[in-house]
């Protein structure tokens, strides 16, 4: 079946994400409006800033896309991660609830404000750029774990919605995103 794969182009790094969907043999869409969601089978919303994501998509765009969410495949990455999770802090910020985690926007402080370092995805090392990242603080029991750095998830999942607070897209690693497709060909 050819996947049809959105990718939330309203701001950030959508084009990587575009490209390594592509080279895995999705169809792209670049959603930027609300009603294209109807047309695609997942969707992937990369990093960017999530305050500014919020702002952009205002209370309507926020509305659909929280059913398209809770209905079909969603990967986001970063700030996107910040975006499906139920709870928000540093500052406070609407979730679209997706998957049950709390997070916290900038947890790596001035100093390391970007990084390459070494995750496990199951029992492999995975290669993790980390920009701005936020952290996950809390996991809920619905939660699976898919990837860790040090003693903390960095990747996790839901039902059919899956989280990274780092960026898959900008390494030459595949994994992460063929994970995401996976979901999205079995629909569960
Ligand atoms: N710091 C951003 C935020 O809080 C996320 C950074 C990113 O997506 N690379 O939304």
């Amino acid at each position: 079946m050819l996947m049809k794969i959105g990718v939330l182009a309203l701001q950030g790094d959508f084009d990587a994400h575009r490209r390594r969907l592509q080279e895995l043999g999705a169809e792209v869409v670049l959603v930027k409006k609300p009603e294209q969601l109807d047309e695609i089978d997942g969707l992937v919303i990369p990093g960017g800033e999530s305050g500014t994501f919020l702002k952009l998509l205002g209370e309507a765009g926020f509305e659909k896309l929280k059913q398209f969410v809770h209905a079909k495949p969603t990967f986001g990455t970063c700030a996107g991660a910040i975006l499906l999770a139920t709870e928000v802090v540093n500052p406070k910020q609407e979730g679209l609830g997706a998957i049950d985690i709390r997070i916290r926007r900038n947890a790596y402080g001035r100093q390391i404000d970007s990084s390459i370092r070494e995750g496990m995805l199951g029992k492999s090392p995975l290669e993790m750029v980390f920009i701005r990242a936020p952290k996950i603080e809390r996991v809920g029991p619905a939660v699976k774990i898919i990837a860790t750095e040090g003693a903390d998830p960095v990747a996790v999942r839901q039902g059919t919605a899956m989280a990274a607070t780092f960026h898959p897209e900008l390494t030459d690693d595949p994994r992460i995103h063929q994970a995401f497709l996976d979901i999205v060909g079995n629909g569960k």
